[in-house]
C-alpha cells in the first residue's frame, strides 16, 4: 500500500533490510539516518512505483501522487524552507538507485527547484550570489541533459567558449556575472534544442525529474548494462527527493567520495578524494584534479575526524568495507550515500580475511563475500616480473584496476566492439569513459583513461568488471584515432601494454605471465577446503573436492599449486601431438594390418609408459584419472603433405592416401571414436592399459604413491563397457603376475551420451565411478555441434531463446535432468558410487552449485580455475 518513504531528523521509515523496495541509496539512506549520522532529509519513492509507471504509460496513479505530495509537505516542515518559495527555496536533488548498485547507469538532478526568480533570493539569503548562480548553471544543464535528452556536450561547449573568453583554467574562476551570462546561453541551448522554455515551476520540474529518473530505468545503457552483469529479477529503480546541501558554497564547502578501506588493494587504509568548493560529480568527472584525505587530515583535522567517525560507524554496522559519499557545506558534514564497495579481486580476498581476524565476520560470511569472479581476476596475467628491469614505461597512471592487458588501441567503444567481435584483442584509449563506453569497456582487454581520478568512471567499472585499467593518464594527448604520449605518437590498431597493477603504459607487447597465489588467498582457500570437506550428504560426510584436468606433468604441476586435490580428466591423446609421437601413432592409424599396428604400438607403449610416469610423479599421493583415447583417428593424420608421410613410412603414396581418405566421416563427433575404437582396435586400449600399470608399479617402486583411475569414453550402452572392462582386468592380471607386483586401480567411466545417462543402473554394474562428460553431453542432448554454435548462439541469446551458452553454464533443465537421472540411477546400484564432472562446466560458478546440488562428489576443471571452484564449491555447501 505504502510507496513514500520518509527519512529525516534521526528517524527514517525504511531500512537496509528494504533494498528491494527502496533500492540500496534509499535504503541505507534510511539506515544512515536511523544511524545518527547526518543526513540530509528526504523521501525515497519504492520500486513499486517505477513499475505501475513503465506498466501505465508513464503515469501515476492518484495515491502515489497524494503521497509523493504529503511526503513534500513533511520536507519543508522538516527543513522550514518551502518547495517554490520565490525568497528561500527549498532545493532537493532527485536520484535514482535501484537494488543493485549500478555506477553512473542513471542519473541525478541537483539543485532543483531553483528559478529565474529564486536564484536571486538565494543569492541575497546566503549573502553568496555566486554559489547561487553556480547552482542554477548545474540545474539546468542536469535537467536539460537527464530529463529532456539536451546533450551534456552542447552546454559543455558553452562553459568552454566562456572560459576561453576569460582565459580561465577553472570553473571556480567564473564570477557572477560570467555565470548569469552563462545561464542565458544554457537557457538557449535549451530552448533551442527542446522547443520550450525551461520550466519556472519547480513542482513541473519536480515531476519531470521523478519521471525522467523512472523512465531512464529502460535507457539503452541501463539494459545493457544489467545485460552484461545479468542483473535480472529487479522491477525497476527507486527515486529519492532528498534536500540538498552545498559543497559549491565557497572554499569552506567540498564534496567527495571515499572508501573504508582501499578498494584496489584491500588495505586497511581509509581512502578517498574530495574537492572544495565544488558539486556532486565533480570528484569522479576529472574536472580539476582532487585531493586526497590526507591533505583533509592536515587542513580541517576536526572534520576529518569526524568522517573517521562516521566510516567506523558505517564499517562496524554493515561489517563490510563501505564506499562512501560526503559533502560539506559551510564547515558542517553530510553524508549522502554508502555501501558495500566495489572491489578488486585482491581486494576482496584481503578484506575478508581481514574481517574474520577483526572478529567481524566469521569464516562462512568471508567466503560468501569474495565471488567466484573475483577469485578468478586475481589469477589474471602481469607483466613478467623478470622482464620488468628492461622494460620503459612511455607514461605513468594512476593505477586503477590490476592486471596487466595488452592489444591494439582503438578510440571509441564502438570500434572495441566490433574489433572484438573479429577476435582481436584490443585497448580502448579515451579521454574519459562515460555510461555509454560500457559496451566497449566490456569488449576490451583493458583500459586507458588520460583523465580522472581512482573513483572515476573507468576506475570503478573496470574493477568491477575486473579489467585492468590505468586512469588519468596525463601523458596522453588524444586527437580523433590517434594519441601522442610525450614524444610517442600511437595509432589506431598500434599494440601497446597497460600494467593496471603500477599504472605504467608501455609501447609493444609485454610478456605476460600468470601470478602466484598469496598468502591472503591461501588462507582464503583453506578454509573453502575445509567447509568442502565437511560437506554432508543424507547426514554422512562425503566432501566436495576440486580436481583439475591435467595432461602433461606441467599442467599436472600448476594444478596441484593451485590445490587440486588430484587429476579428474587426463587426456591421452594430448599426449600424442608431441612431434615424435604424432609420427609412430600416424604409422599405427595408417597400419594395413594388424602386425604393422601392433609394431608401432610397441614403440608408443614406451612413450607412454614415461608420459604417466610423469603424471603419477607430480601427483604423488593422489589419484589421476586417465582417459583412454578419444577422438577419432582422422584426426591425427595430414590434410596434406602425404608425401613426406608416405616416405617416411615407406608406403605408397597414393595407398596411404586411400587409407587416411577411408577414415574420413561425414560426422566424426558421432563417428568412430572414443570406446567404439577400443572395440574395434582392441590393441590400442591394450597399450594404454598396460602403459598405465606398468608406470604405475614403476613409480610406486620408487616410493611413490599410485592411484590410477582408468576411465573408459563414450559409452553408450553396458556391453561397451563390460567388454572393454573385462578385456582390461585379464590385461592388469596379467601384468600383475608378470612383475610379482600389484596397484590400487579404478576402472569407470564417462557419462556423456544421453543413452549412457537414461541406462546408469546398468552401467553402474561395471563401474567404478562416473565423470559426466558435459560438453558431449550437452552436444548430444541440444543436438548442438559444440564447435559450430558461433554462427547461431549469439542470436539465440540475444533474442533470449536461451539465457546462457550451454556450453558455458550448465543448462540445468534440459541436460541437468540427465545429470540427475544418471545420480540416482547409478546410485541405486551401488550406493556410494563416486561421481564427477569434467566438461568445461567444471570451472563454471553456476554449473558446480548445480553438480553439487545433485549429488555429485567432485569437480574437475583447468588448472587456473582450480581456485575458483575450490571457493564455488564452497559456496554451494555454505
Ligand atoms: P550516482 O548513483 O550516479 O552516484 P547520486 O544520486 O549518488 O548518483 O548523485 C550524484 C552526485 O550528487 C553524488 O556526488 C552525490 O553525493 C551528489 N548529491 C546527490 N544528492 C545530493 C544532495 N541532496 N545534496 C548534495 N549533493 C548531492
Ligand atoms: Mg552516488
Ligand atoms: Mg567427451
Amino acid at each position: 500500500k505504502k510507496n513514500v518513504y520518509f527519512f529525516g531528523s534521526g528517524k527514517a521509515e525504511g531500512s537496509t533490510s528494504m533494498k528491494n523496495l527502496l533500492g540500496g541509496k534509499g535504503a541505507n539512506l534510511a539506515e544512515m539516518t536511523n544511524l545518527n549520522i547526518p543526513v540530509p532529509p528526504g523521501f525515497t519513492i519504492s520500486t513499486k512505483v517505477c513499475k505501475i509507471y513503465s506498466e501505465k504509460n508513464h503515469s501515476y496513479p492518484e495515491d502515489v501522487k497524494k503521497e509523493i505530495e504529503s511526503n513534500i509537505v513533511k520536507l519543508e516542515k522538516e527543513t522550514n524552507k518551502k518547495f517554490g518559495d520565490p525568497k528561500d527555496p527549498l532545493l532537493v536533488s532527485v536520484r535514482s538507485g535501484a537494488a543493485i548498485s549500478m555506477p553512473g547507469m542513471m542519473d541525478t538532478v541537483l539543485n532543483l527547484g531553483l528559478n529565474s526568480t529564486s536564484v536571486v533570493a538565494l543569492g541575497q539569503i546566503s549573502g553568496n550570489p555566486r554559489f547561487a548562480w553556480d547552482s542554477y548553471r548545474r540545474f539546468i544543464q542536469m535537467f536539460g541533459d537527464v530529463v529532456m535528452g539536451v546533450s551534456h556536450s552542447l552546454f559543455e561547449d558553452k562553459l568552454t567558449s566562456i572560459k576561453n573568453f576569460h582565459n580561465y583554467d577553472l570553473d571556480t574562476e567564473l564570477n557572477v556575472d560570467d555565470l548569469k551570462e552563462l545561464v542565458n546561453l544554457y537557457k538557449e541551448v535549451y530552448k533551442d534544442n527542446t522547443g520550450e522554455s525551461f520550466p519556472e515551476d519547480p513542482l513541473v520540474q519536480l515531476w519531470a525529474a521523478i519521471g525522467a529518473v523512472f523512465g531512464s530505468w529502460n535507457n539503452e545503457r541501463a539494459v545493457k548494462y544489467r545485460t552484461i552483469n545479468k542483473i535480472d529479477g529487479l522491477i525497476g529503480t527507486a527515486v529519492n527527493v532528498q534536500s540538498m546541501v552545498f559543497g559549491n558554497f565557497g572554499d569552506d564547502s567540498g564534496t567527495g567520495v571515499c572508501f573504508s578501506r582501499d578498494p584496489a588493494t584491500g588495505d586497511n587504509y581509509f581512502y578517498g578524494e574530495y574537492l572544495m568548493n565544488a558539486q556532486g560529480e565533480d570528484v569522479v568527472a576529472g574536472i580539476r584534479t582532487p585531493q586526497k584525505l590526507s591533505t583533509l587530515e592536515s587542513e580541517n583535522p576536526q572534520l576529518y575526524k569526524e568522517l573517521l567517525d562516521v566510516k567506523q560507524t558505517l564499517e562496524n554496522h554493515y561489517k563490510d568495507m563501505q564506499d562512501m559519499e560526503f559533502t560539506i557545506e559551510r564547515g558542517k558534514l553530510f553524508l549522502l550515500q554508502t555501501r558495500n564497495g566495489k572491489r578488486t579481486g585482491q581486494a576482496a580476498v584481503k578484506v575478508a580475511v581481514d574481517l574474520v581476524s577483526e572478529g567481524l565476520i566469521d569464516k562462512e560470511t568471508a567466503i560468501m563475500r569474495v565471488t567466484p569472479d573475483q577469485l578468478d581476476q586475481l589469477l589474471h596475467p602481469m607483466i613478467d616480473p623478470t622482464t620488468l628491469n628492461s622494460l620503459k614505461a612511455v607514461a605513468t597512471g594512476l593505477n586503477a584496476s590490476p592486471g596487466a592487458a595488452c592489444g591494439e588501441i582503438v578510440f571509441t567503444p564502438e570500434d572495441a566492439e566490433a574489433k572484438a567481435l573479429e577476435g582481436r584483442n584490443v585497448l580502448l584509449v579515451r579521454r574519459e569513459t562515460s555510461p555509454e563506453d560500457i559496451g566497449g569497456m566490456n569488449a576490451a582487454e583493458g583500459i586507458l583513461t588520460a583523465t580522472g581520478g581512482m573513483t572515476s568512471h573507468a576506475a570503478v567499472v573496470a574493477r568491477g568488471m575486473g579489467k585492468p585499467c590505468v586512469a588519468g593518464c596525463k601523458a596522453v594527448e588524444i586527437s580523433g584515432k590517434a594519441m601522442k604520449i610525450g614524444n610517442n605518437y600511437f595509432k589506431e590498431g598500434d599494440t601497446i601494454t597497460i600494467d593496471g597493477s603500477s599504472g605504467n603504459v608501455y609501447s609493444g607487447k609485454c610478456i605476460l605471465v600468470y601470478p602466484k597465489l598469496t598468502d591472503q588467498l591461501e588462507i582464503f582457500l583453506k578454509w573453502s577446503d575445509e567447509v568442502r570437506e565437511s560437506a554432508t550428504r543424507d547426514g554422512v560426510k562425503k566432501g566436495f573436492d576440486v580436481r583439475a584436468n591435467a595432461d602433461l606433468p606441467e599442467d599436472a604441476k600448476r594444478a596441484r599449486e593451485f590445490g587440486a586435490v588430484g587429476i579428474g580428466l587426463c587426456r591421452t591423446e594430448h599426449m600424442f601431438f608431441d612431434e615424435a609421437k604424432l609420427e609412430h601413432f600416424r604409422r599405427m592409424i595408417v597400419a594395413d594390418s594388424l602386425s604393422e599396428r601392433v609394431e608401432a604400438l610397441e614403440t608408443i607403449k614406451d612413450l607412454q609408459i614415461s608420459d604417466f610416469k610423469g603424471i603419477f610423479k607430480v601427483m604423488d599421493g593422489l589419484p589421476v584419472t586417465i582417459r583412454l583415447l578419444d577422438p577419432p583417428l582422422h584426426e591425427f593424420v595430414p590434410g596434406d603433405e602425404f608425401d613426406s608421410l608416405a616416405k617416411m613410412l615407406h608406403k605408397d603414396v597414393s595407398e596411404l592416401k586411400l587409407r587416411i581418405e577411408s577414415l574420413k566421416e561425414q560426422n566424426p563427433m558421432l563417428g568412430h571414436r572414443g570406446c567404439r575404437l577400443g572395440i574395434t582396435y582392441p590393441e590400442i586400449y591394450d597399450m594404454q592399459i598396460e602403459a598405465i600399470i606398468r608406470g604405475a608399479i614403476f613409480c610406486q617402486r620408487e616410493g611413490i604413491k599410485v592411484f590410477p583411475e582408468i576411465m573408459i569414453p563414450l559409452v553408450g550402452t553396458v556391453n561397451e563397457l563390460k567388454i572393454l572392462r573385462e578385456r582390461s582386468e585379464i590385461i592388469i592380471t596379467r601384468l600383475f603376475d608378470e612383475l610379482k607386483d600389484s596397484v590400487p586401480y579404478k576402472i569407470g567411466t564417462m557419462i556423456e551420451i544421453p543413452r549412457a545417462a537414461l541406462t546408469a543402473d546398468k552401467i553402474a554394474e561395471y563401474a567404478d565411478f562416473f565423470s559426466f562428460g558435459t560438453n558431449d553431453l550437452t552436444q548430444m542432448t541440444f543436438g548442438y555441434s559444440r564447435d559450430d554454435v558461433g554462427s547461431f548462439v549469439p542470436e539465440y541469446l540475444s533474442k533470449k531463446i536461451l539465457q546462457n551458452d550451454p556450453f558455458q553454464v550448465l543448462d540445468e533443465e534440459g541436460v541437468g535432468q540427465l545429470v540427475i537421472t544418471a545420480v540416482n540411477k547409478g546410485r541405486s546400484v551401488k550406493s556410494d558410487l563416486k561421481m564427477s564432472i569434467c566438461g568445461e562446466h567444471g570451472g563454471e560458478a553456476k554449473s558446480i552449485d548445480f553438480v553439487y546440488r545433485s549429488g555429485l562428489n567432485l569437480v574437475s576443471c583447468s588448472p587456473f580455475r582450480v581456485p575458483l571452484a575450490r571457493l564455488a564449491g564452497a559456496q554451494s555447501v555454505i
